[in-house]
């Protein structure tokens, strides 16, 4: 048997495959070539093959050495339609307190990757600013919007304290702002439509379950006070990413690292500007419950912080929302 000749590896079984799917396949064929000769019977065709005329196959393979021309180089990565990007860019607000490009990246980086697997939206931070300027959250953006106009991306992000210390209080929200005239954003909300540019605020250094700090900067109790814990006043608390925790809390998702709470609370606050039920799409609700027909007993912290607090529905809303 001549396995070098071309018509031979013509007849390969092989070639249905790379008819199917020009590409990958042409180099796995020419590769695994020497096997399928040793091991495998070579059938005539019952009919001749169809050939794509762009692959001159005739220089690809010579004398038993792979000379693979441009045409051959697989163009594997477009295999699969790409994943829609939601853009963001994070502003932070340099009176509020100090976070690094690579911080925010990093965190940004985490929230995609909660974010990804529920909605295969991609999640990507377009740019790195800070705002010295004061004023409210509105105003950051706004100025950011006015200085970016011809490139802007479909969200902020803005680590700050927020507007009356909302997002150190409460660890985030969100609301959007007209874009500039012509603006159109490729995720469309249900409630506010195309041309709004979305904004979320929230705390960057938000401690999950804080406990004995009483609502100040500073710890001063080794048991939980009023308010902390879910109402457990008196709960021990405990170290862990660098401060006290109710001693409850410390195996839930949100603490398994640092700052998961708060890149939660990005993917949170981003989606609630798509989800028309407001705090009734929250995950743990009689609503939610209904909509995905789970029991109404049904409760499952883990469950609820895997989704980031909302009703799984949401994400498919976040998905359908883009319309490039
Ligand atoms: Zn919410």
């Amino acid at each position: 048997m001549n396995c070098g000749r071309i018509p031979k590896i013509l007849m390969s079984p092989l070639i249905p495959e790379w008819r199917a799917a020009v590409g990958v396949p042409v180099v796995a064929m020419l590769i695994l070539l020497p096997t399928a000769c040793s091991s495998m019977p070579i059938s005539a065709p019952t009919s001749s093959p169809v050939f794509p005329t762009s692959v001159p196959l005739a220089t690809a393979v010579e004398a038993g050495t792979l000379l693979l021309p441009a045409t051959l180089v697989p163009p594997s990565p477009e295999a699969a339609p790409p994943i829609p990007v939601f853009g963001a860019a994070v502003i932070v607000d340099a009176r509020s307190e100090p976070v690094m490009r690579e911080q925010a990246a990093e965190l940004i980086r985490e929230a995609n990757s909660f974010l990804q697997p529920l909605s295969s939206i991609n999640l990507l931070m377009t740019d790195y600013s800070e705002d010295g300027a004061g004023g409210s959250t509105n105003d950051m953006a706004s100025r950011y919007v006015s200085a970016h106009a011809a490139a802007l991306p479909n969200g902020l992000v803005i680590l700050a304290f927020g507007d009356d210390g909302r997002a150190k209080r409460d660890g985030g929200y969100s609301y959007a702002i007209a874009g500039p005239p012509g603006f159109t954003n490729a995720f469309v909300s249900p409630l506010t439509g195309s041309e709004q540019i979305y904004v979320v605020v929230v705390h960057y250094n938000h401690r999950y379950a804080e406990c004995g700090y009483g609502g100040t900067d500073t710890a001063t109790s080794t048991t939980a006070l009023q308010g902390e814990c879910r109402g457990q006043t008196g709960l021990a608390c405990v170290q862990r990413n660098g401060y006290p925790m109710c001693s409850d809390s410390t195996m839930h998702l949100y603490a398994s690292t640092r700052t998961h709470a708060v890149a939660s609370s990005i993917v949170h606050e981003l989606l609630h500007l798509f989800s028309p039920g407001g705090d009734l799409d929250h995950y743990d609700t009689p609503e939610c419950r209904s909509r995905m027909g789970y029991p109404e007993q049904f409760r499952d912290l883990q469950e609820t912080q895997y989704n980031n607090g909302l009703c799984p529905y949401v994400y498919e809303e976040f998905r359908r929302s883009y319309q490039p």
